[in-house]
């Protein structure tokens, strides 16, 4: 029986198209907006078909001195070409990029995670510095 944790896989985003690329300032303010882009594909495209696609990423932040881990948000990607004419047929695709804002105290790490219908979960992480 697999580990939940070991069905998340990783890898360098140069050559794995699955892998989201968190794009953020490494260093931020106390009490000042942080900008976080997030992209799946982002040097090799991903497939955007309605059966192959990304449904979501989710985003989190880790405070560095705390245990658990606060989720920021989730995307959802709900449009991949189905049509009342069957698969493939619309001409409206959801793209898998997102931004979203949050504040912080504290420096920590975000995480990223993102789903592809057919290839499971990835990840990804970065730190940055809040003072
Ligand atoms: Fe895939």
């Amino acid at each position: 029986m697999s580990d939940f944790k070991d069905l998340i896989q990783s890898a360098d985003w140069k050559q794995e198209k699955h892998v989201p690329v968190i794009d953020v300032s490494e260093k931020n303010k106390k009490k000042e907006d942080i900008k976080v882009t997030i992209k799946v594909g982002k040097e090799i495209p991903h497939p955007n078909t309605t059966e192959h696609h990304i449904r979501w990423i989710a985003v989190y932040f880790q405070p560095h001195d705390e245990k658990f881990p606060y989720q920021i948000g989730l995307f959802e990607f709900s449009t991949h070409g189905e049509s009342i004419q069957g698969p493939n047929t619309s001409t409206v695709f959801t793209q898998p990029e997102v931004v979203c804002h949050f504040i912080s105290e504290k420096s920590g790490t975000i995480f990223a995670t993102s789903y592809c219908n057919i290839h499971g979960l990835w990840k990804s992480e970065k730190e940055i510095s809040v003072s």
